[in-house]
C-alpha cells in the first residue's frame, strides 16, 4: 500500500498520466477481485466498507423497485449493516419481513420459499453470522429466489476468505465484501451487483464507478484489499484447517472444564474462526473486562454493539433467555492464534467464571 500514499499519488479518475499507474492498480484489483468471486470485473464497485455496501444493496434497490413492489424478505441475525437500513426502509412505509432462525442461527430456506411473493423486491440473507459463526444454506436461498425473480443479496463480509465464494453458484444479484475481515484495510469493501440488476446510487456526486457510487477512490486501501485477498487465497485452505483444529479444542476446553458453558451457534455448519458460549448466572461485560486483565481480547456478542448492555439481537432471535444472553461470550481465533493461546484461555476462563460466580453468590 505504502508507494500509493507517496509517490504514486495520482487521483485514478484523472485523464493526466500522473493518474494512469493508480488507475492500473485499482483496475487489477478489481480484475482480482471479481476473479474471486466468481464475477466479472464490471460487477464490483468499490464501497467504504461492508456498512456502505449492505445500506447500498438495500436502499438501492429499494429506491429503484416500481411501487409494486415494496415487500422486502431478510433475516433477524443480520448485521445491523443489513438490519438497519431495513427497519428504515419499514419506517419509511416498505413492507419488511424478518423471517426466523432455528436455535442453532440457521435459516431454513423453506420460510424464504413460503413468503417470497410478487411484490417482493429483495432478498437480503447473509452468508455467515458475524456473532454465533453460523453458515447459511445461501445456495439454496440462492435458488429459490432465482427461480422466483426475486434479487438477493447476501452480506459476505464474513465469509470472504474462510468460505468459496461463487455468486453464480450462489445466485446472488448483490453481495457485501468487506476487506478487513481478512486482515486488509479497514474502511474499504466493495458491493457486487449482478450485471442488470436495477440499483439507485447510495452515494451521488462524481462520476466514479461509473457514474453508480460517487467519490475519489481510497487507492492505498484498494491496494491493500486487492493483497489481502490474494494472501487469502494462497495461504486460505491451510489457515482454516489449522483454525478449526484451534477452535474445536477451545471449544471442548470450555465445556468440559467450566460447568454451565453452553455452546451458541451450530457445531457443524460454524466458521472455522467462531466461538461463542453464554455462562448461566454472569454478566458478559464483567467476563471481558476480566479477560482483558488477562490479556485476551474477547468480545460480548457483536463487537460493532459493544458499549451497549442489550443483549444480542441474534441470541433473541435464536429464542435464547434474555437472562442467558447477558452472559454471551464470542471469543475469535485468527492468525496469531497459538495452542498455546487456546489453552491459556480456557485455563483463564475457568479460573474467572469461577471467580465471577462465588462473588455473584
Ligand atoms: N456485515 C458483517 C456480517 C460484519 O461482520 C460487518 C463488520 O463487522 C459488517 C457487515 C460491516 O462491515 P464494515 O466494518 O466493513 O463496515
Amino acid at each position: 500500500m505504502l508507494p500509493y500514499f507517496g509517490e504514486v499519488y495520482g487521483n485514478p479518475a484523472t485523464i493526466y498520466s500522473a493518474g494512469a499507474e493508480a488507475r492500473d492498480a485499482v483496475d487489477n484489483a478489481r480484475e482480482y477481485i471479481a476473479d474471486a468471486v466468481g464475477a466479472d470485473p464490471d460487477e464490483i464497485f468499490f464501497t467504504s466498507g461492508g456498512t456502505e455496501a449492505g445500506n447500498w444493496a438495500i436502499k438501492g434497490i429499494a429506491s429503484a423497485a416500481p411501487d409494486s413492489r415494496r415487500h422486502l424478505l431478510t433475516t433477524a441475525i443480520e448485521h445491523h449493516a443489513v438490519l438497519d437500513p431495513c427497519k428504515s426502509l419499514q419506517r419509511a412505509g416498505f413492507d419488511v419481513e424478518f423471517i426466523p432462525v432455528d436455535s442453532r442461527g440457521i435459516v431454513e430456506p423453506g420460510w424464504i420459499a413460503k413468503r417470497i411473493r410478487r411484490e417482493t423486491c429483495l432478498v437480503s440473507v447473509m452468508y455467515a453470522n458475524n456473532e454465533v459463526g453460523a453458515i447459511e444454506p445461501i445456495e439454496e436461498i440462492g435458488t429459490i429466489c432465482r427461480e422466483r425473480e426475486a434479487p438477493f443479496h447476501t452480506d459476505a463480509v464474513q465469509a470472504l476468505g474462510k468460505l468459496e465464494i461463487d455468486v453464480d453458484r450462489m445466485g446472488a444479484s448483490l453481495m457485501s465484501l468487506s476487506a478487513h475481515k481478512l486482515y486488509g484495510p479497514k474502511g474499504v469493501g466493495a458491493l457486487y451487483v449482478r450485471r442488470g440488476t436495477r440499483i439507485a446510487s447510495l452515494l451521488e456526486g462524481g462520476e466514479q464507478e461509473k457514474g453508480r457510487r460517487a467519490g475519489t477512490l481510497n487507492v492505498p486501501a484498494i491496494v491493500g484489499f486487492h493483497s489481502a485477498i490474494k494472501l487469502a487465497g494462497l495461504f486460505g485452505a491451510a489457515e482454516n484447517e489449522r483454525l478449526t483444529v484451534l477452535r474445536d479444542r477451545l471449544i471442548e476446553g470450555i465445556e468440559s472444564g467450566i460447568p454451565d458453558a453452553i455452546l451458541m451457534g451450530p457445531g457443524e455448519a460454524r466458521l472455522s474462526n467462531n466461538v461463542h458460549f453464554c455462562f448461566d448466572g454472569l454478566e458478559g461485560e464483567s467476563l471481558l473486562l476480566a479477560l482483558d486483565q488477562a490479556g485476551i481480547y474477547a468480545s460480548a456478542g457483536s463487537a460493532c454493539t459493544t458499549g451497549s448492555v442489550e443483549p444480542s439481537h441474534v441470541l433473541l432471535a435464536m429464542r435464547v433467555p434474555v437472562q442467558r444472553a447477558r452472559g454471551a461470550l464470542r471469543l475469535t481465533l485468527g492468525a496469531s492464534t497459538t495452542a498455546e493461546a487456546v489453552e491459556y484461555t480456557i485455563e483463564k476462563l475457568r479460573e474467572i467464571v469461577c471467580n465471577l460466580r462465588s462473588l455473584a453468590r
